[in-house]
């Protein structure tokens, strides 16, 4: 029952929202959020020597400083900038309050722990994942890990009303999202270009998935996978800072042509 009034409620929302013409005149990308994952007493995903949520916080802040240098009339806002624990709902919450036009959630990936050694080794490259709700395989396995963090929280039963797998959810993804689906798919193909073309990454693509930050911001969102750290050869090469700044500027370049080319549109 609860349920249903909730499918109700956002179908009406959708409709109302989509029926209202969008203001196309003067439209600018004034604000980004940056959310790195994990943080506090979540680590995310770790590596022989590398914990995620350490990770991804550096990877973000180069991200959130090349556009703060070179796009200064765009307001920058991190979910965090040090090593603090903020729920999964905290984050688009964050988000939603500032009026973000962009999310760009960073993460670091793995195969789980009893995969082969072999294809551990195998396995490597970036993934930039839009909300979808094609929960299969690798797909599948990156959603759980990801809004995993729930787990950790105090009352997530009576906090979340939120189950991937349900067909309530999979109805309130594509309703929820589709808005904003085609400027974050644009979004998400620009970033795995860059790191395809300029940041010498191997690209694995965009994907889709049932993550839930993506899921519940009220703007074009994407999820960046930046490398497997159960790959012993990119564990250590996320490691180094150049290459880290290879990846932050992708993104911040991916971003730059999103912005501009959105806003050329006006
Ligand atoms: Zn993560």
């Amino acid at each position: 029952m609860k349920n249903n009034a909730i499918v109700f409620l956002l179908i009406a929302i959708t409709l109302l929202t989509s029926s209202t013409p969008i203001p196309t005149s003067d439209f600018k990308v004034k604000t980004v959020i940056i959310d790195p994952g994990h943080g506090g007493k979540d680590p995310g995903t770790q590596g022989k020597f590398t914990k995620e949520k350490d990770l991804v916080l550096d990877v973000s802040l180069k991200v959130g400083g090349y556009i703060e240098e070179y796009l200064p009339d765009v307001k920058v806002i991190y979910t965090r900038t040090t090593d603090n624990f903020i729920t999964l709902k905290g984050r688009p919450k964050i988000a939603n309050d500032n009026n973000g036009d962009v999310f760009i959630s960073i993460h670091a990936n793995a195969l789980p722990a009893d995969v082969s050694a072999e294809r551990k080794n195998a396995i490597y490259g970036t993934e930039t994942y839009v909300m979808g709700a094609q929960n299969t395989g690798r797909n599948l396995e990156v959603s759980k890990r990801e809004n995993s963090v729930i787990l950790l929280e105090e009352d997530y039963e009576k906090e979340y009303d939120f189950d991937p797998s349900s067909p309530e959810s999979a109805i309130l993804f594509s309703l929820t999202q589709s808005a904003f689906q085609y400027n974050s798919i644009k979004l998400a193909t620009k970033i795995e270009d860059q790191f395809e073309r300029r940041a010498g990454r191997r690209s694995l693509g965009v994907k889709q998935s049932s993550l839930y930050v993506l899921w519940s911001t009220a703007m074009p969102s994407v999820l960046v996978e930046i490398g497997f750290l159960t790959n012993p050869k990119e564990e250590k090469e996320l490691n180094d800072p150049s290459i880290q700044g290879n990846i932050a500027s992708g993104i911040f370049r991916a971003f730059r042509d999103y912005k501009n080319e959105i806003e050329s549109l006006n």
